[in-house]
């Protein structure tokens, strides 16, 4: 009896084993036409400082919305777009999609704004990415301290001699650097000081914590002072709500981003979220402000 369930049991696991490498391979293979099929779109999330509501950039995040297959979440296709280097084409595509996006909102009057793009191991390690990215801001004319590149910590830590030397060769171009998912990887402070970073995203397991688990707050808190100390940017990902975003202000986190400013949203609707949200410009200084 035990010994046929124990059979059932592996034989279902087998077969959804094998159903997920079939998935994972038809996927692969129709995400090798998506980029020239156009079924790759980039949408943007809004960042916004605690400290004066205004909404300083956006993160570029990558869509695929395939005919066959529907819908597939960046969770399942970067790691695929990654084994086979795919990733390398598709990331100089969204990092000059978000480039050109920014570039219409300044033309259009937004100044001051950062964007920031995801960028994976397989772009930082190889190749000339550091030349890509110049060429990039050459061709669609956005100065480099408006553009942020993200890294997850476990990246930075796997590779830690290389990437060190890679993200130096960014920083001498002027753009700016932030690690992404930050708490998640076990950084050494003493690592940290040592990498030529600018902003420290918190990853939004912590923030889902603010006000049910005490780690939440504490590791919060903890990240926030140490960024501070080491004179970083510190952002909070994944803030969906008033307690969240008013334990962060409290805590002097300098920006959130997350359900609670916006969900991602198309180039278009961006521009305008963000023309809604600026507060008067200074000219219009006269009246009292009214924080919202
Ligand atoms: P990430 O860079 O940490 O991006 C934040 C993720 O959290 C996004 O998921 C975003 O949609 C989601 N998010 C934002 N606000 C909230 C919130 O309030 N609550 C919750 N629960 N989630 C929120 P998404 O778009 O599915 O992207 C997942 C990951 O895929 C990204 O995590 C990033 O690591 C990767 N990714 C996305 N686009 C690119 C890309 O162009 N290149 C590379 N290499 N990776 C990308
Ligand atoms: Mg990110
Ligand atoms: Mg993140
Ligand atoms: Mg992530």
């Amino acid at each position: 009896q035990a010994k046929a369930a124990g059979r059932r049991t592996y034989m279902r696991y087998d077969d959804s084993m094998e159903a997920t490498i079939r998935r994972r391979a038809t996927l692969a293979g129709a995400l090798h036409k998506a980029l020239d099929r156009g079924e790759l779109h980039v949408v943007y999330q809004p960042r916004q400082s605690l400290a004066t509501s205004r909404i300083t950039g956006a993160e570029a995040l990558l869509r695929w919305s395939s005919p066959e297959h529907g819908e597939i979440v960046p969770a399942e296709f970067i790691p695929l777009a990654e084994e086979n280097g795919m990733i390398l084409e598709i990331g100089e595509w969204v990092l000059r999609e978000a480039c050109l996006a920014l570039q219409r909102w300044r033309q259009h009057g937004l100044d001051g704004l950062t964007i920031s793009v995801n960028m994976s191991v397989l772009q930082l390690l190889r190749g000339d990415f550091a030349g890509v990215v110049r060429r990039v801001l050459d061709d669609t004319g956005v100065p480099p301290q408006a553009l942020e590149l993200e890294l997850t910590e476990s990246v930075l830590m796997a590779n830690a001699a290389q990437t060190a030397v890679k993200l130096h060769a960014f920083r001498e171009l002027g753009v700016s650097l932030a690690i992404d998912d930050f708490g998640t990887g076990y950084s050494s402070l003493a690592y940290l000081k040592r990498l030529p970073i600018t902003t420290i995203k918190i990853d939004q397991t912590f923030i889902a914590d603010l006000g049910h688990e005490p780690e939440g707050a504490a590791i919060t808190t903890t990240v926030v002072a140490m960024a501070h100390g080491l004179g970083l940017n510190v952002v909070a990902e994944g803030v969906e709500n008033q307690v969240q975003a008013d334990f962060l202000a409290l805590h002097h986190c300098d920006e959130i981003q997350g359900y609670w400013v916006s969900r991602p949203l198309d180039a278009v609707a961006c521009m305008a979220f963000i023309r809604n949200r600026q507060p008067p410009a200074r000219s219009a200084a006269s009246q009292p402000a009214s924080s919202p």
